[in-house]
């Protein structure tokens, strides 16, 4: 019988909530390019509950335990003598969100000799070191797609947000302020401004497919190009390069997975042949970007805003600078966990363990490594290596509440 061990974040300050704003979530049958979703015998959770806090545990514990697995929920997921570090020696598989990491260092797999599988409960397992996988010959699985549209959705909204000028003058309001010329002093139409997507992916795409009807230019660059189809349908201009791309880009939203490629990809000097005055928004992976190069951007002018809900480490440390630097639209990283989201990642995981334990295969769309080398969706979109060093400075999160 297996111990899993899953890594969750805290509950609300206020406890497990009670009661919900709305009593159903819509329904969805597909996702946009007809890929199906999670299909788990059965769930055993209500969707539209918050399964991604602690006392959620992903809705697992009944399957689990009533198949004799035993299950161990935690937010204590850093430094040495966490939780999480105490678990590792019989821990057979480890679940965690990317909102809140398990970092699966090289050093952690070490310290794990049974572990067979690390599940992502969403997208993006940039936080296992993925070399340490492929050598241990473990199974890496993400759910792919279960929550690319809310992301997507998430970027829109940051977008928009930050060229119209809207945190600042929604706070102008709880001030008790009119203070209008104060806040339109920084506010423009997206009308006819040119946005570039770093990646056209599942989330990429959708972004595109939601800023068209704003009128706005709309460019990508990924590595390998979209059929000529959706190209013409959204009047899309494709890049050879980043830099190429970002030359001519009024707003930048970035939607690659974070790999040794993409790694710090935003630096000083790619940040430098930005228009003077634009703006990013990253809801991919803190480290894509450099941190103190987007400072220094914000700072200088360069850059007109920063909006994103993703950090490195996470959770970030109190003084992480991208919390108090000029023009930046951070939430805490939230996108994909909306709880129409955790519906369809708990499910997803559920859908994988039932696969793991009934020694069925788990979906190619949901593998990321097997069998020692990338696999599924992960050989399409990663590289191998590793991107989670200075993850330990997360620790300094729990030093510092
Ligand atoms: P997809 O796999 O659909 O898309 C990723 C795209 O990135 C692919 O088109 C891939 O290109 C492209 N890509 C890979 N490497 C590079 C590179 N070096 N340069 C440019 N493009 C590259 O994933 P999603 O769109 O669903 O998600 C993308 C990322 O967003 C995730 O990896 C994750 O990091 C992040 N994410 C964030 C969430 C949040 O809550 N903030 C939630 C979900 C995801 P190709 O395959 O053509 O090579």
């Amino acid at each position: 019988m297996a111990k899993v061990v899953c890594v969750l974040y805290d509950d609300p300050v206020d406890g497990y909530p009670k009661s919900y704003p709305r009593d159903d979530l819509p329904k969805i049958d597909r996702y946009p390019d007809g890929q199906t979703l999670p299909t788990p015998k059965a769930i055993d959770f209500k969707p539209g509950a918050l399964l991604g806090s602690v006392s959620g545990e992903l809705g697992l514990r009944k399957y689990l335990e009533s198949n004799g697995h035993t299950l161990v929920v935690t937010s204590d997921k850093d430094g040495a003598n966490s939780v999480l570090d105490r678990e590792l020696p019989d821990a057979e598989i480890i679940i965690s969100q990317p909102f809140w990491p398990a970092y699966m260092t090289a050093e952690r797999i070490a310290k794990s000799p049974k572990l067979k599988m690390i599940v992502t409960a969403g997208i993006g397992s940039d936080h296992t070191d993925l070399q340490a996988a492929i050598d241990r010959k473990l199974t890496v699985a993400e759910v792919t797609f279960c929550n690319s549209i809310s992301v997507s959705e998430h970027v829109v909204m940051m977008i928009l947000s930050l060229v119209r000028n809207y945190i600042p003058s929604y706070q102008w309001v709880v001030k008790g302020g009119w203070n209008i010329a104060d806040c339109v002093t920084r506010s423009y139409d997206v009308e006819g401004m040119h946005v570039g997507t770093v990646a056209a992916g599942r989330i990429g795409l959708a972004v595109l497919r939601r800023l068209k009807p704003f009128d706005m230019h709309l460019h990508y660059f990924d590595r390998h190009r979209l059929p000529e189809a959706v190209e013409k349908e959204l009047n899309l201009t494709w890049h050879p390069t980043v830099e190429d791309m970002v030359k001519v880009c009024d707003v930048v939203t970035i939607n690659c997975p974070l790999h040794p490629e993409t790694e710090h990809l935003f630096d000083d000097k790619m940040i430098s042949k930005m228009k003077r005055g634009a703006f990013i928004v990253n809801t991919a992976r803190g480290k894509i970007c450099d941190r103190d190069a987007i400072v220094r951007a914000l700072e200088s002018g360069q850059l007109a805003g920063y909006a994103g809900d993703v950090w490195f480490p996470q959770p970030a440390p109190k003084d992480h600078p991208w919390r108090s630097m000029p023009h930046h639209g951070m939430t805490p990283h939230i996108s994909g966990t909306s709880l129409s989201a955790q519906a369809r990642y708990a499910a997803g995981v559920r859908e994988i363990l039932e696969c793991y334990f009934e020694g069925r295969p788990i979906r190619d769309e949901y593998l990321i490594v097997e069998g020692g080398k990338l696999a599924g969706v992960g050989a399409h979109s990663y590289s191998a290596g590793n991107a989670t060093s200075g993850s330990e400075e997360a620790a300094k999160f729990k030093k510092s509440a």
